[in-house]
């Protein structure tokens, strides 16, 4: 491999600063080909290439919608594909002075040794598909690592993490701005103090491991979870997950760090977005922007209204489920 981390320090940490522009965020719509099934059948549209292109169409090309983003999380079969008249979107994003990204984590597996812990795969041939992804127009690389909230292994959390660094370290050498995802998963009975620990301990590891790396900071991006009771536990308000939140990133991200982009972990839009809101009221500490980088919690509305109302969009997004 000839690239290297000199050659592109400068160009990692402006992208990393434009993602985290404050008042823009991520739409994250790199579902796999699986993923992105479940949510078709919801609203029963068969899952084949022109359905999926067609939904992601309607998302590009909603007008003034590009204006809140800086950033679109794709999946390889988008990062390629173009609108109906032939554009390709990842055209359709530069104009929109949005930047194209793209998922390189290759789904998860048992981590042998534990109790049904998982570790996140990909890592073979990497830098290989880096090269390929910035030349067709990528700027920025999501790399997804879940931890289960109750009693994680110390080896689930270190193989996660080493991972998330190499990913990272990878991604940096061929001029991707690594957006690093740890993740805390959502559902059990345990309660907001619980997620607090558990996501303080997985985001200290992970930055440790990115140090030990040689990842410059400043051209890195951290999407995580934002700290709430588990799913079978009682609600919280807005207020007290924007306290524990903003608290657990205190202790853990460093100021090097520009942004945090929360993903909305199965959260209503409704409920995602109120929490952000008061995160980002919060008078405390705060040395990086707080924004979002959404799948579900933006594309739930549209999903349903794309294939309630055919016809009834403005003209360049009358994309309809064939
Ligand atoms: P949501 O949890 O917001 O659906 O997104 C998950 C994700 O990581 C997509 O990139």
């Amino acid at each position: 491999m000839s690239c290297s981390i000199t050659k592109y320090a400068d160009e990692l940490a402006k992208n990393a600063a434009y993602i985290g522009t404050p008042g823009k965020g991520i739409l994250a719509v790199d579902e796999s080909i699986d993923t992105i099934g479940k949510r078709l059948s919801s609203i029963n549209v068969e899952n084949v290439e022109e359905n999926r292109r067609c939904f992601r169409e309607l998302l590009f090309t909603t007008p003034e919608a590009l204006q809140y983003l800086s950033g679109v999380i794709l999946f390889e079969e988008t990062l390629y594909q173009k609108t109906s008249s032939g554009k390709p979107f990842v055209d359709v994003l530069k104009e929109g002075c949005v930047l194209p990204g793209i998922k390189l984590d290759k789904g998860y597996v048992e981590l042998n040794g534990t109790n049904g812990e998982i570790f996140t795969q990909g890592l073979d041939g990497l830098a290989r598909q880096c090269q390929k992804y910035y030349e067709a127009g990528a700027r920025f690389a999501k790399w997804h690592a879940k931890i289960r909230p109750d009693e994680p292994t110390e080896l689930a959390i270190q193989e996660n993490a080493n991972r998330l660094a190499m990913y990272a370290a990878i991604s940096q050498q061929c001029g991707l701005v690594p957006i690093v995802e740890p993740d805390i998963l959502p559902t059990g009975p345990h309660d907001i103090n619980k997620c607090a620990a558990v996501t303080e301990r997985f985001l200290a590891a992970c930055y440790k491991a990115l140090i030990y790396h040689n990842v410059m900071l400043e051209g890195t991006l951290l999407k995580t979870n934002m700290v709430t009771p588990g799913s079978g536990s009682l609600k919280v308000s807005p207020e007290v997950i924007a306290e524990h939140t903003v608290r657990a990133l205190q202790r853990t991200v460093p100021v090097a760090v520009p942004a945090i982009l929360f993903l909305s972990g199965g959260q209503s839009e409704e409920e995602a977005t109120l929490n952000l809101n008061e995160m980002n009221k919060l008078q405390t500490k705060k040395p990086w922007s707080l924004s979002f980088a959404f799948g579900r919690a933006l594309q739930q509305s549209t999903l349903k209204a794309w294939a309630g109302k055919k016809g009834e969009f403005e003209e360049g997004t009358r994309c309809v489920p064939r």
